[in-house]
């Protein structure tokens, strides 16, 4: 039934799309987020805000199992048949997403890579309900000396394309060879952007507290979640507890001069939906955003990035369970925006797997979906990044996420 349901819709959309393209403006959603004005101020923060969070991740972790499926007690491992055949959005009647990008006559290969984006590791101290990675503290991937150092070959080699080197995980910093990884970057090139995917929370976590000192030293880059400026919203996806930890990070980042006007540090925050719906249009949350966050806490940065959710992974069988994954598949099918198939971050992205198998990008990375035709390459396989110039690429339904109204990538929006 909802096969069929979603086929009908997707049929509609592709027939209402030619009428829309014509359009000068791109498709707008017409969703809009329900942020709330923050509740209350934070004055200061007492001793329990250095306690580890992961205590409560797990207890989270657990509940929600408890609550709604024992299934996922495995997902570390391999998937039941059953969990993998609700994941699979063709089954839902999605289209395919590579013909409809053709269709409408715009590219889908890489360029020379520019980001090159390593995940390091599956470890969290958090365990958000929306996690593209199913992260959480019972996690234990990460990536190893070998892999690290034959990454450091493949950025040395690639110098003359890669300007970015982006760090992401689970939550990057608890892993291993985090600093080494930084360290070595930094000193191969004072060029190259280094950027740390943060939690915000990892900063107050034990053992932590020079996590800022370091960052600031290395001149890294702080992209720092931060999916709402509401204490409610903000715990409501990402935990108990997060929202103040959150600030706490962000206000010790600002003392470093992390994210303040006329600085050279700088701290870019990303906001995402708590649930199945697009996001606001990006200049005007960042302005509410700026003005929320100075006003209650003090607390600066540069630029908001709006990330849409991806149908993959905990985020699917979150809305799922709730009934709206078909139709957030037709809400990200009926905004398809061809304007935002250019600044796919899949273009210019390499994405590489703690064990050093590479991706498209990190979605992809996360459904195990290799290179087109290519599945098994990895840094140990190739000679250089060169050759991953001007391939096709592997595109699923779950690409829709990236290209629904504004366009979504690690750096916001795409147009
Ligand atoms: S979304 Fe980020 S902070 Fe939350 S569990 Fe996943 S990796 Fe950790
Ligand atoms: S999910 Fe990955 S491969 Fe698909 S469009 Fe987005 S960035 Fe590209």
């Amino acid at each position: 039934m909802k096969s069929n349901y979603l086929f009908k819709i997707c049929n509609k959309s592709i027939r209402n799309f030619s009428s829309v393209s014509k359009a000068t403006k791109p498709i707008t959603p017409n969703f809009t987020t329900k942020v709330q004005v923050a509740e209350h101020k934070l004055k200061d923060f007492g001793s329990w805000i250095n306690e580890s969070l992961i205590p409560e991740s797990i207890k989270e972790l657990e509940e929600r199992i408890e609550l709604n499926e024992e299934e996922e007690y495995i997902e570390e491992k391999d998937l039941t048949k059953r969990k993998n055949n609700r994941r699979d959005l063709t089954k839902l009647g999605a289209p395919n997403f590579w013909d409809f990008v053709e269709k409408k006559n715009v590219s889908l290969t890489r360029k020379p890579v520019e980001i090159f984006q390593m995940n390091i590791g599956l470890y969290c101290n958090q365990s958000c309900n929306h996690c593209h990675v199913e992260s959480s503290p019972k996690r234990k991937e990460e990536m190893s000396l070998d892999v690290i150092n034959r990454c450091l070959e493949l950025i040395e080699q690639g110098k003359d394309t890669i300007t970015t080197i982006d760090i992401t995980g689970g939550a990057p910093e608890l892993m291993t060879h985090f600093r080494y990884l930084v360290e070595s970057v930094r000193k191969m090139s004072d060029k190259f952007e280094i950027i740390d995917r943060c939690n915000l929370t990892v900063i107050s976590e034990p053992g932590q507290d020079d996590l800022v000192d370091f960052l600031k030293k290395h001149k890294v880059t702080v992209v720092a979640s931060l999916p709402c400026y509401s204490r409610k919203n903000v715990n409501l996806q990402r935990g108990k507890g997060v929202f103040e930890k959150s600030i706490y990070g962000l206000l010790k980042l600002n003392a470093a001069g992390f994210g303040i006007e006329g600085s050279d540090q700088k701290l870019h925050l990303v906001y995402n939906p708590i649930g199945p719906f697009l996001p606001p249009e990006q200049k005007a949350l960042q302005e509410q955003y700026k003005i929320q966050l100075k006003e209650d806490f003090e607390v600066q940065f540069n630029n908001l990035f709006t990330i849409t959710n991806m149908p993959i992974k905990r985020f699917a069988d979150f809305i799922h369970r709730r009934g709206d994954l078909v139709p957030y598949m037709e809400l990200l099918v009926n905004n398809f925006n061809p304007a935002a198939v250019d600044g796919l971050m899949c273009r210019n992205t390499l994405s590489i797997k703690w064990d050093g198998t590479l991706y498209d990008c990190d979605f992809n990375q996360q459904l195990d979906l290799g290179f087109y035709n290519n599945p098994n390459k990895s840094i140990f396989n190739i000679k250089s990044i060169k050759e991953i110039t001007d391939i096709p690429i592997n595109t699923e339904a779950h690409c829709f996420g990236c290209t629904a109204g504004a366009g979504s990538s690690c750096q916001g929006a795409t147009i």
